[in-house]
C-alpha cells in the first residue's frame, strides 16, 4: 500500500489546522440537529467532503490510554465503573509507579502508538499528585510521544504547571449536553467543565473533550453536546465519542441502547461541524462491531483509542485493530510532534 498521500487533502494535519483557523462558525442546536436529520446517505456524503477536505482519509491516528490510578473516585458520573459509590468490582488502586507506566508507554510505541493517555480517577489531583504526573508527563515525552492526560478539574495554575512538564492534550469531556447533564452527573457541575477547560486552552495545552452517547439522552440533546462542543472558541483538536458501555453496578446498566446508526450520524455531525479536529471512536468499540466501526470510519472519525483496555472496560485487541485497518484499506499514523511518518499496515 502506497504512503504517498493524494492530493485532494492538505499535506499534514498542522496545515488543515492552520488553513481552518481562520473559519469559524457558530453553530445553533437547531442546526445541528438538521444535520442530525438528514438522509443517512446525504449525511455521510455530508461528512465525507469535509473529512477529505482537510485529512487524508485512509489515516487513522492509534491513541493508547493507561489508567495510572484507578477507582475510589469520588464523583458520581453515572457511566462510571471507577465512582467508589458503584458495586462494580473495581477496587481502587494508589498511583502507579513512574517504571510502570514508562513501561506502558514504550509497548505502546512499540505498537505503533503515536499519543500516550495517562487517566487518574480523581476529582481533581492535588498538589502532590500533579507533582508525580509532572515527573510522568516529562519522562513520556523524553520516549517521543505526544502526552496527553485526564485527571479531572484543574484548579488554578495547575493547568500551567502541566504545561512545564510538556503536556501536549488535556482530556476532559462535557460529556453530554448542559440540559441532560443533571441526570448524569450531580457532584460537580457543568460550569466546572468549562473552566477547567478554559484553563487549559488558556495555559497553552491542546484540548481533548467529547462526550457519551447511549446513556439515554435524545437526539435534540446529542445535537446539543454537538453545539457545545463545536461552539468552543477555538473547537477541541481532539474530540473523542465514547458510546456508553453498560458496566453492571452502575446507574445506566441496562438502559436502552443506542441504534447504531445513531452513533455513525453523531460521528458524521462531529465531523462536519468541526472539520479539522480528531474525530477519535473511544470507548464502546467492541460492542459496535467490525461493520458499524466501518461505517464510523466512512462517516469522518479519524483516531482510535488503541491496545486491549480503555480505563477499566475491554478495547478490541491490537491485532483485531491491525486487521481491520488492513480490511479496510486504512493506514496508521505513526506521528512524534516533530516528524511525521507513516506506517503502512
Ligand atoms: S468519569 Fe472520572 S470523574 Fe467521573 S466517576 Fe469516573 S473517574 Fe470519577
Amino acid at each position: 500500500m502506497s504512503s504517498q498521500p493524494i492530493s485532494f487533502y492538505p499535506a499534514s494535519p498542522a496545515a488543515a489546522q492552520a488553513s481552518a483557523a481562520s473559519v469559524v462558525q457558530a453553530w445553533s442546536v437547531a442546526e445541528v440537529e438538521t444535520l442530525f436529520n438528514l438522509p443517512f446517505s446525504d449525511l455521510l456524503f455530508r461528512a465525507q467532503q469535509v473529512h477529505r477536505q482537510h485529512f487524508d482519509p485512509t489515516v487513522v491516528e492509534l491513541a493508547t490510554l493507561l489508567s495510572i490510578k484507578t477507582g475510589g473516585c469520588p464523583v458520581d458520573c453515572g457511566y462510571c465503573p471507577q465512582a467508589a459509590r458503584y458495586d462494580t468490582g473495581v477496587t481502587a488502586q494508589k498511583i502507579l509507579p513512574l517504571d510502570t507506566v514508562l513501561h506502558a508507554a514504550r509497548e505502546a510505541r512499540a505498537a505503533g502508538a503515536t499519543r500516550f493517555c495517562m487517566g487518574a480517577a480523581w476529582r481533581e489531583p492535588k498538589d502532590r499528585d500533579l507533582e508525580q504526573v509532572e515527573v510522568m508527563v516529562r519522562e513520556v515525552k523524553a520516549l517521543g510521544l505526544e502526552t496527553c492526560a485526564t485527571l479531572g478539574m484543574l484548579g488554578a495554575g495547575q493547568a500551567e504547571r502541566l504545561k512545564e512538564a510538556g503536556l501536549d492534550y488535556y482530556n476532559h469531556n462535557l460529556d453530554t449536553a448542559p440540559e441532560f447533564y443533571d441526570n448524569i452527573i450531580t457532584t460537580r457541575d457543568y460550569q466546572h467543565r468549562l473552566d477547567t477547560l478554559g484553563r487549559v486552552r488558556n495555559a497553552g495545552i491542546k484540548v481533548c473533550c467529547g462526550g457519551i452517547v447511549g446513556m439515554g439522552e435524545s437526539r435534540l440533546q446529542r445535537a446539543g453536546l454537538i453545539a457545545q462542543l463545536a461552539n468552543m472558541a477555538p473547537y477541541p483538536e481532539s474530540v473523542p465519542v465514547n458510546h456508553l458501555v453498560q458496566v453492571p453496578g452502575t446507574p445506566l446498566h441496562g438502559i436502552d441502547p443506542l441504534d447504531p446508526i445513531e452513533f455513525v450520524r453523531t460521528i458524521a455531525v462531529a465531523r462536519i461541524t468541526m472539520p479539522t479536529a480528531r474525530v477519535r471512536l473511544s470507548a464502546g468499540r467492541r460492542q459496535m462491531g467490525d461493520a458499524v466501526q466501518a461505517m464510523c470510519f466512512a462517516a469522518g472519525a479519524n483516531s482510535i483509542f488503541y491496545g486491549d483496555k480503555l480505563l477499566t472496560t475491554g478495547n478490541p485487541e491490537v491485532e483485531e485493530d491491525r486487521a481491520l485497518l488492513a480490511r479496510l484499506g486504512l493506514r496508521a499514523q505513526s506521528t512524534t510532534i516533530d516528524a511525521r511518518c507513516e506506517v503502512t499496515m
